[in-house]
This record gives structure tokens, C-alpha cells and sequence, in this order.
């Protein structure tokens, strides 16, 4: 029996697992086992109305070998067979786990003794049917196998689909989990980034502040000796003018005017300084009627040819008042000073910005983001005076109340210069 087991347990790596009965085709297979063809015709023929599946073995060992590729509801076996006879087969079978339980019922044709009958049940059987048997009686037992067998193979195949259904259940809730612990991460870590940009924006403004009042002050310390060089330079004129020679006439009108531009720079520079540091009071504002003073104030310089300023009706805006004549001083000087001879300038609005247009000289729109930054230009001194800080205190100016300014610019046709208050 041993080497039965053992060839038997060499088998096991071969196990073709199909399972006799699948929800599906709702058929059970019933292993009939007799060494003899006549026997397993005639249990066949018995069998046959319960419409399940009839596996035939003509020995123990075939019969284990059927056991092995696929499960049975219920095992018919001849005790009495050559070589391994139903006894020791039937031990074979219980060793086995996959086995253990399938339900063996003995058909035996000689041994009706209590012996045989007991050594029946002590290797496992559940029935033991001695020959002649009624027909009827072994189909009705067979069918209570098979139903129990098939109601088994349902309640597995239920608890089999929970616990899919669980297990998708777990990886919903183990995949919600990880988005939440994701989601969390990721506000934990835009909150660290919000105030570290808070606090490398606290420190910016707080390193420009000091900057720009040292700016200030250094501007408002040179202010005084410049004063004094224009005003020597004046007096020196005034006193020796005739006497001097025509190369040191020269050089003391060249040190005024250079006294006077440096004078007006640190002027544009203190105003600059000042815009960052002034606090920014909105009320209504008629952008109109402020146009239209710092145009009649412009008009009255003497520029070298003569101008013109339009200004559209019904312009306001919710502002700095002062911010906002500083702006628009800025666009007007320079919409006058790039200007031709007999040359327009307007003053306007076009899909919420206003606007200021003039035909003058233009700059090419390649250089259009630089012209905001301070001491930029794009044209020569010699020609077009200026420090190149206008439009840096504009754009400051717009920064301050949150709105934008941009140009738009054809050389040699015009600019126009945009802007929006916030
Ligand atoms: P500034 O006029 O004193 O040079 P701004 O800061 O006001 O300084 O302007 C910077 C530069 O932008 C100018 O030097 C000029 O090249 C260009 N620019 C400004 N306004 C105009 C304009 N209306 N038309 C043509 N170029 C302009």
C-alpha cells in the first residue's frame, strides 16, 4: 500500500486540476469503479436519468488517477478488484486532502458479513450496498450525494465571489486611503511652499524698502552740493562771462548743463524712491480733466515744434489721484517729446484701458520689455534728452494699484502706450 501512496503522491505534480462540477454546465461527475466492463455498463444504465457526468475505472488505480486531474460528488466502488482492491483504494483516497471527502459508497456482490461491512466504513465509506441491489434505492442515494455536492460546490463558489467582492472592497478603500494620504501630502506641501514664498516676500519687500529710502537719502545728500555747482556756475558767468577765453567759456557751460541733467536725474530717482514709499490712496478720479492740465501744462514748454493734444470726454477711473498725474505726465512727456513737427497726440479708451497715442519717432517692439525698467532707452542722449526713468515710476505706478501697462509701437509711425488701474 505504501508504494502505492508513494507512486500516487508522484502523480499529485501531475494534477490536471478541473473541478466536476462548475456553476456553469451544472453538471456533477460521479466515479464508477469495477473491474469489470458488465458492472460499470449496468451502473451506467442506473445512473444515467440523473443527467450527470458518469466517469468510468476499471481499477483503483485508474480511479486514483481520475481523482487526481478532477474532483467526483460521489465514488461507486467495487470492494472486490484485482490488484488494488476498493479497501485499499478507498484508504488511498482519504490520505489525500483534496479527496478526503468525497463520499465513498461500496457495491460489494460477496462479502455481506459484518466483517467486510465494518472494514468498509473504517476506511471511509459512507454506504455500503450489498449485491443484488434495487436499483431505485442507489440512483435515489446517488442523487442526495450529488445534490449535496453540488450545493457545497455553491456555497463555495459564493463565499469564493464575497471575498472577491471584499477584496475589491479593500482595494477600493486601500486606493481611497493613498489619495487621501496623497492629497494630504500635497496640501501639507503647498502650505510649507505658500509660506515660504511668504516669507521670502516679506524679506524682498523689506530689502527693497531699505534700498529704496537708501536711495532716497543718497539723492536727497546730493541734491544740496549740486545746487551749490549750478549756482556757482551761474554767478561765475554772470561775473567773468566777458573775460573768459571762448575753451573756458565752454567748459563752464558744459559743467552747468551736466550739473543741471545730474540735477534732474536725482530728481526722477527721488521720485521713484518716493512712489514705493507713498501710501496708495484710491478716490474717483476724472482721468479726463487730468489729462487735460498736465497736456495744457506741457503744451506751454517751449518743444521744438508745435503739438497738439486730444483727450477723450467722461474718463475715470478709482485711483491715486496723485499717482495717476504722475503717470500720465510721464506718457504725455514723452508721446511730446518723441513727437514730429505739427505732430497728434490722444488721449483715449478702448476695451477697459486708457490710452495714449502719438506719431512720433516709434521703437522697434523687440526692445518693448525693456523700455520699463529704469535707465533704458532706446534712443541718444544727444537727441532726445531724458534719464529713462519715466517709465519705470509708470509702471511702478500701475504695479502699485495691481493693474498692467504695455505699448504697442511701429517705428518711425507711432506708439501707443496702455494701461488698466486694477
Ligand atoms: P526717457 O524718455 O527719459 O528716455 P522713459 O523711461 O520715459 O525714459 O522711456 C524709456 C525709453 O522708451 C525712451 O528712452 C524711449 O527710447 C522709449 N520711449 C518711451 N516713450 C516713447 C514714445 N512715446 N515713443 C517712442 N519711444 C518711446
Amino acid at each position: 500500500m505504501a508504494d502505492v501512496a508513494t507512486r500516487l503522491e508522484l502523480h499529485e505534480t501531475e494534477v490536471i486540476d478541473l473541478a466536476a462540477y462548475r456553476p456553469g454546465d451544472n453538471k456533477a461527475a460521479i466515479l464508477m469503479v469495477d473491474d469489470r466492463p458488465e458492472n460499470l455498463i449496468a451502473l451506467e444504465a442506473i445512473l444515467e436519468p440523473l443527467g450527470e457526468r458518469l466517469v468510468r475505472a476499471s481499477s483503483g488505480n485508474e480511479a486514483l488517477r481520475h481523482l487526481l486531474r478532477q474532483d467526483f460528488a460521489v465514488i461507486l466502488l467495487d470492494a472486490q478488484m484485482p490488484d488494488l482492491d476498493g479497501y485499499e483504494t478507498a484508504s488511498l483516497i482519504r490520505q489525500r486532502e483534496r479527496t478526503r471527502h468525497v463520499p465513498i459508497m461500496f457495491i460489494s456482490a460477496l462479502n455481506k458479513d459484518r466483517d467486510h461491512v465494518f472494514q468498509g466504513y473504517s476506511v471511509g465509506a459512507v454506504d455500503y450496498i450489498p449485491k443484488p441491489f434495487n436499483p431505485e434505492i442507489l440512483r435515489s442515494k446517488v442523487k442526495v450525494f450529488v445534490e449535496l455536492f453540488k450545493k457545497n460546490e455553491q456555497i463555495k463558489e459564493q463565499a469564493r465571489l464575497l471575498h472577491e467582492s471584499e477584496m475589491r472592497e479593500a482595494e477600493r478603500s486601500r486606493t481611497e486611503m493613498a489619495e487621501a494620504l496623497e492629497r494630504e501630502h500635497m496640501r501639507a506641501l503647498n502650505e510649507e511652499l505658500e509660506k515660504r514664498v511668504l516669507e521670502r516676500t516679506t524679506e524682498l519687500t523689506e530689502a527693497n524698502k531699505q534700498l529704496e529710502s537708501f536711495c532716497y537719502s543718497v539723492s536727497h545728500d546730493l541734491r544740496t552740493p549740486l545746487r551749490g555747482i549750478i549756482a556757482t556756475s551761474k554767478m561765475l558767468m554772470e561775473d567773468l562771462g566777458g573775460n573768459l577765453k571762448g575753451e573756458e567759456l565752454q567748459m563752464l557751460l558744459d559743467q552747468e548743463v551736466a550739473a543741471k541733467r545730474l540735477a534732474t536725474l536725482i530728481d526722477d530717482l527721488l521720485q521713484f524712491s518716493r512712489l514705493s514709499m507713498k501710501e496708495l490712496e484710491r478716490s474717483s478720479v476724472n482721468i479726463t480733466e487730468v489729462s487735460r492740465e498736465v497736456s495744457q501744462q506741457l503744451l506751454a514748454e517751449p518743444w521744438p515744434c508745435p503739438l497738439s493734444i486730444f483727450v477723450e470726454d467722461g474718463m475715470t477711473a478709482e485711483c491715486d489721484p496723485l499717482l495717476l498725474r504722475i503717470l500720465l505726465q510721464n506718457l504725455l512727456e514723452n508721446a511730446c517729446k518723441y513727437s514730429p513737427e505739427g505732430g497728434e497726440i490722444r488721449v483715449g479708451r478702448t476695451e477697459g484701458a486708457v490710452f495714449v497715442r502719438d506719431e512720433g519717432i516709434g521703437f522697434d517692439m523687440t526692445y518693448a520689455h525693456k523700455i520699463f525698467l529704469p535707465f533704458e532707452r532706446l534712443v541718444h542722449d544727444h537727441q532726445y534728452p531724458g534719464t529713462g526713468i519715466g517709465l519705470a515710476n509708470a509702471h511702478k505706478i500701475i504695479h502699485r494699484h495691481g493693474g498692467r501697462i504695455w505699448a504697442e509701437s511701429i517705428p518711425g509711425k507711432g506708439s501707443t502706450f496702455y494701461f488698466n488701474l486694477g
